[in-house]
């Protein structure tokens, strides 16, 4: 787990939202999905905050929106004290070194055609850092920092195992040397023992640059070992933020209950109970009224199918969204 957290926050989301029109027509208005709907949170430099969620809740949205890969519809986005929320792509692009992404399968992420030396390398010419010399001896000891080769400069990505493209992928992202990465699902391609060292070396870079990050993951188990804090999504709306021991200890919103029970436990005699949330996520374009969880919550009361909870901080450094809590 990272020490050195600094409480001031490297990012602050205000009010976020994203939503998309799907299937305008000339005379239907097309309907709305309501994929990020007004999320607040902060992460402090040197930090790492999970986002967890089933998939279709909104966390890869909340990621692209956050990088302004897309576009917010309503809310702020602050960067290192600036709000970038209405900046231009031209206005961003000298931000962009800062805030950096590794995403899920690299091998879509990474070019086939280009040598890993030339991947690694590109982010460095494109801001012009270094001669080609040096930019080489960059490259051999960015390799060398997530635990490859130097001579493996000259490979392509298809000569590489997936844990080792995950490695070049991180090497690429931390090239420019950003103060923050967003990881979306960065290990869940990955086998079960791959995964634990390239988390390992997030955690180690993480150390030894003052990183800080953003985890976006659909398993919890992933998360738990690296985060400091943890926000759970659900249609778009966090329903419970909290630190990681706090709420993997004793979960407080039916959601976050049910998701943790879901994981498979180790211990043949926990007898800890599953809980099987009924029922499918619900659409994004048509959340339920009331609390958006009823349609699947066991402890549904009269006042949930009308009224959405507000979040609200029940105890130090937690908050749910819950008429119970
Ligand atoms: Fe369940 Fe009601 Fe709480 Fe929503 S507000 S999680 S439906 S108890």
């Amino acid at each position: 787990m990272p020490k050195d957290i600094i409480q001031s926050p490297i990012l602050k989301t205000a009010n976020l939202k994203k939503h998309f029109v799907e299937g305008k027509g000339i005379i239907t208005g097309g309907r709305t999905i309501y994929a990020v709907d007004g999320i607040s949170f902060e992460l402090a430099r040197g930090e790492t905050v999970g986002v967890v969620g089933e998939s279709g809740c909104g966390k890869s949205t909340l990621a692209k929106t956050i990088l302004k890969l897309t576009e917010p519809t309503a809310g702020r986005i602050i960067f290192k004290g600036e709000d970038i929320t209405n900046l231009s792509s031209r206005e961003m692009r000298p931000i962009r070194k800062d805030m950096q992404i590794i995403f899920q399968d690299p091998r879509s992420s990474l070019n086939p055609r280009m040598r890993v030396g030339d991947i690694i390398g590109e982010p460095l010419q494109v801001h012009k850092i270094g001669q080609k010399g040096e930019r080489e001896e960059m490259v051999a000891s960015l390799l060398k920092k997530v635990g490859l080769k130097p001579e493996q400069m000259m490979h392509y990505p298809h000569e590489f195992s997936g844990g080792e493209r995950q490695r070049v992928a991180i090497a690429r992202a931390i090239a420019l040397n950003p103060a923050m990465i967003i990881g979306d699902e960065p290990v869940s391609a990955l086998d079960v023992s791959i995964q634990a060292q390239i988390l390992n070396l997030l955690m180690d870079l993480q150390e030894e640059y003052g990183l800080s990050y953003l985890i976006i993951s659909h398993d919890l188990r992933v998360v738990k070992h690296i985060c400091n804090r943890i926000i759970v999504l659900y249609l778009g709306r966090i329903v419970e933020m909290a630190d990681t021991k706090t709420l993997y200890d004793s979960p407080s919103h039916p959601y976050t209950e049910a998701l943790l029970s879901a994981i498979p436990s180790t211990d043949p005699f926990s007898g800890s109970k599953k809980i099987i949330l009924k029922g499918d996520l619900p659409s994004p374009a048509n959340p339920p009224k009331g609390c958006h969880f009823h349609t699947r919550c066991p402890y549904k009361i009269d006042i949930c199918e009308e009224v959405y909870p507000e979040l609200k901080e029940i105890e130090g450094n937690r908050k749910v969204a819950c008429h119970l809590r």
